[in-house]
């Protein structure tokens, strides 16, 4: 005898669960959601924005993104090595997406770049404190809202345990373990898994990816997202699919200095590994996902951002090159006090030398090779980058200590991928034949990047999540009718 009776049960209350609930009760279903924490949100309440493509922003601000060109961008990003059918599903559902939350009440900010190269995208929510971290949380909040205004039933604090089929291999219902973890069944004719992947989860990540968490992967680790959805997917017979990080270059250490360090140090300086050999164009820095995979490439998986006082009195005084969205004020004013902090506290990702033999001498970057290359470094400054042909706005030399190195080592936002789905978020099996009555939407089942996220489309994982919710709940409730 089931615990509870309804037609839909979605796992879990991130953005992807969210919009599967909503949409699926404003299809008319009857909706259970459990979430694991006290509250919902998930990873996104520390995100800004879902992607939009051909959204009413981008046309007022004369941007020309549109689905046929975010299609081919996508596609020859990801060597067609994709569900081309689910992409374009995804990118022609995100304009109406933007206007259904707004009916909500979530307001945007405008369409938005990651960086200078990426498109505008990126959908930042309005919030009452300006943009910034946590914008996502006032979508979510207005998810929540809409749900309990459309009677579907929240169980927090209650974790999905099992999908459970019938003799005919349907779903039926899902066991889950509420506070007192005490174990409860609800029946129901459809279950929506979006529990948000396994950054939280270093079993999984290392067995799935290869990266150590903590020793040469930094990704930020949600509670909670331990892969629950993942599992419960491939013991229900769903088809196993790539896990992947979404990666994300950390600095490391850089929760304990203010803002003024990652400023000045993710600024498109000089880039060195331990070989003390530069790496790339560092104009694409500003890309972290490929920031994070030069990291992943090189000895050791480390590089290092390097500068000298000179360019830090440049910023001091006409402010930095490049701003980003995410550190929101630009200001580096204290450099000098965040760097006396960074001594104090022991900061592992900091170093600062009065020579560059003794910057060599305290990151372990071959000492020899780095005067070399800092050398001709500076001859490029007077001349053009050979190396790696950056830009001359970005070329400045390192003259004068004291000398500041930051550790960039690969990190992520979470996991994406592990249960396959098709367009329809129907989860399938190794014959791509849907389970009865199972979907799942969200970062479980983010399968579109290969080997590498998107950022030159900014928003895309919420973006995914969002779209991928709402087509997995129209898709049950359909589902049900015809069973009906
Ligand atoms: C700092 C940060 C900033 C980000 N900024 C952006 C951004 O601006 N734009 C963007 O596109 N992406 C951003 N992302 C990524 C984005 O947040 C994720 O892609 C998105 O949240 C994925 O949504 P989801 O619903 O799949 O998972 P999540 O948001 O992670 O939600 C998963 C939920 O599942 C719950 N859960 C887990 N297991 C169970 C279980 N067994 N039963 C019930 N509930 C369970 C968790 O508690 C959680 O609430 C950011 C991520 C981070 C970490």
């Amino acid at each position: 005898m089931a615990d509870f009776e309804t037609q839909v049960v979605v796992i879990a209350g991130g953005p992807a669960g969210l919009c599967a609930a909503v949409q699926a009760a404003e299809d008319g279903a009857e909706v259970i959601l459990l979430e694991k924490n006290a509250a919902v949100g998930g990873a996104a309440n520390m995100g800004m924005g879902p992607l939009g493509i051909g959204t009413k922003y981008q046309k007022r601000q004369m941007y020309d993104i549109t689905v046929e060109k975010a299609l081919k961008m996508f596609m020859e990003y990801t060597h067609y090595n994709v569900d081309g059918r689910l992409i374009k599903r995804y990118f022609e559902q995100s304009a109406e997406t933007i206007e259904w939350l707004e009916d909500m009440g979530v307001e945007f900010e405008g369409a938005y770049k990651y960086f200078t190269k990426s498109e505008p995208t990126w959908h930042i929510v309005k919030t009452d404190q300006g943009i910034g971290p946590r914008a996502a949380s006032f979508m979510n909040k207005a998810l929540y809202a809409r749900g309990q205004e459309l009677g579907v039933k929240f169980l927090l604090e209650t974790a999905g345990k099992k999908i459970l089929k019938d003799e005919d291999g349907k779903v039926c219902g899902v066991v889950a373990e509420d506070k007192e973890g005490k174990e409860i069944t609800i029946a129901c004719k459809a279950a929506i898994i979006a529990t948000g992947g396994a950054g939280a989860n270093p079993e999984l990540i290392q067995k799935e990816t290869g990266y150590k968490f903590g020793e040469d992967m930094f990704n930020f680790a949600i509670p909670g997202n331990v892969g629950d959805g993942i599992r419960m997917a491939w013991e229900a017979g769903v088809d196993h699919v790539p896990v992947r990080i979404e990666q994300a270059a950390n600095f490391e250490g850089i929760d304990e200095l203010p803002q003024s360090i990652p400023n000045v140090l993710m600024q498109p300086n000089l880039l060195v590994d331990l070989h003390g050999k530069r790496v790339m164009d560092e104009e694409e820095m500003q890309n972290t996902t490929f920031l994070s995979n030069a990291a992943s490439h090189a000895k050791h998986r480390k590089l290092f951002s390097i500068v000298d006082s000179s360019i830090v009195k440049y910023y001091m005084r006409n402010g930095v090159d490049e701003i980003s969205m995410v550190r929101t004020n630009p200001d580096v004013s204290d450099f000098t006090e965040g760097v006396r902090m960074a001594a104090e506290t022991g900061n592992k990702g900091l170093f600062v030398a009065d020579s560059l033999e003794e910057l060599a001498e305290k990151t372990g970057i071959d000492q020899e090779n780095l005067l070399e290359t800092i050398e001709e470094y500076n001859d490029y400054c007077d001349s053009t980058d050979e190396e790696f042909f950056k830009r001359k706005k970005y070329l400045r030399p390192l003259v004068k200590a004291p000398y500041y190195a930051a550790a960039i080592r690969p990190g992520g936002y979470g996991t994406v991928g592990g249960i396959r789905i098709n367009e329809n978020c129907e989860a399938c099996d190794s014959e791509f034949e849907p389970i009865p009555g199972l979907y799942a939407a969200g970062a479980d089942a983010c399968n579109i990047y290969d080997d590498s996220y998107m950022f030159l489309l900014p928003g895309n994982s919420m973006g995914f999540a969002v779209n991928t919710g709402r087509i997995a709940g129209m898709q049950a409730v359909e589902y049900i009718d015809d069973e009906d």
